[in-house]
């Protein structure tokens, strides 16, 4: 039997628009209805609606939260092959993923050769952040710098110092691929020390802590950074060959025997 209409109670849809309550405006009569049929208490109807308003703003929220983050595209940890990395506690990386660490300000550093998986990680990471309503940015040391540098030339440089300290994590990937000047290094360094013990750092880099001094010039500001870094940090090292030529390689080898006849 179809449900028997409900008559909307007047000023009820202008009330929920006032308040931005979209959902309880799409659903309350359907609910309505279903708490007639059950016989529920007004009290848990009203509770169910409002809870059902509550998910569907975090859902949103969330996706705010990812497209904010600006991830270079989406990987996730269910998409990572462990089994490529033996050196890496699975553990260990799906207790980081519970983000525990950003309530803790801590850091995460990813080091390893290229096509390792770095990337992957420190995107993974930061989409289970992501989905536990952290707000997470996702740059490379040499974009951030240079965003640095040009908003010192233009005299917004503590507005921008400001606005990267906001995010909970900020992950700076590709730490050592291309050394800064003096300048950019000071920067960067200013940023990591305003960061320090409040915010999360997840840093991927290719370089042993021992060559960072290649990256920020000389030995002094080195060990700054990565005593500021790795203070509070999890260091996670990727290893073995590229996974890219590594699945490449398998593909064409299960190719071969396909094109024989
Ligand atoms: P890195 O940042 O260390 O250079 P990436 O994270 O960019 O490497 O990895 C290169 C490519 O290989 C990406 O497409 C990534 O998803 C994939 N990849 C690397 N390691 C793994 C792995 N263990 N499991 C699944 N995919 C992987
Ligand atoms: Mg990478």
């Amino acid at each position: 039997m179809a449900d028997v209409k409900i008559a909307e109670p007047p000023h009820l849809m202008t009330d929920l628009k006032t308040l931005c309550l979209a959902t309880i405006g799409a659903h309350w009569e359907r609910f309505a209805q279903e708490a007639r049929r059950k016989r529920q208490p007004h009290a848990d109807y009203l509770a169910d609606l409002v809870s059902l308003e509550v998910a569907k703003r975090r859902e949103r929220r969330i996706q705010r939260r990812i497209q904010d983050a600006r991830f270079p595209i989406l990987k996730t940890l269910d998409g990572f092959d462990f089994s490529a990395q033996p050196g890496l506690d699975r553990d260990e990386v799906l207790e980081l993923s519970r983000g525990e660490f950003v309530t803790q300000a801590a850091n995460v550093v990813l080091l390893g050769g290229v096509g390792t998986g770095k990337t992957h990680l420190a995107i993974a990471l930061g989409l289970a952040c992501c989905q536990q309503d952290h707000r997470v940015r996702f740059t490379t040391a040499a974009e951030l710098t240079n965003a640095f540098v040009e908003a010192k030339s233009e005299g917004r440089l503590s507005r921008k110092l400001e606005q990267m300290a906001r995010y909970d994590v900020v992950i700076l990937d590709e730490l050592g691929y291309v050394p800064f000047d003096r300048e950019g290094a000071d920067l960067l360094f200013s940023f990591i020390t305003r960061v320090y013990e409040r915010r999360s750092l997840v840093v991927t880099t290719n370089l042993p802590f021992a060559k960072w001094s290649e990256v920020f010039h000389d030995a002094t500001a080195a060990a700054a950074v990565i005593d500021r870094i790795v203070h509070h940090a999890t260091v996670l090292q990727t290893q073995g060959s590229s996974y890219r030529l590594k699945t490449a390689k398998t593909r064409s080898r299960r190719r071969k025997p396909m094109s024989t006849p």
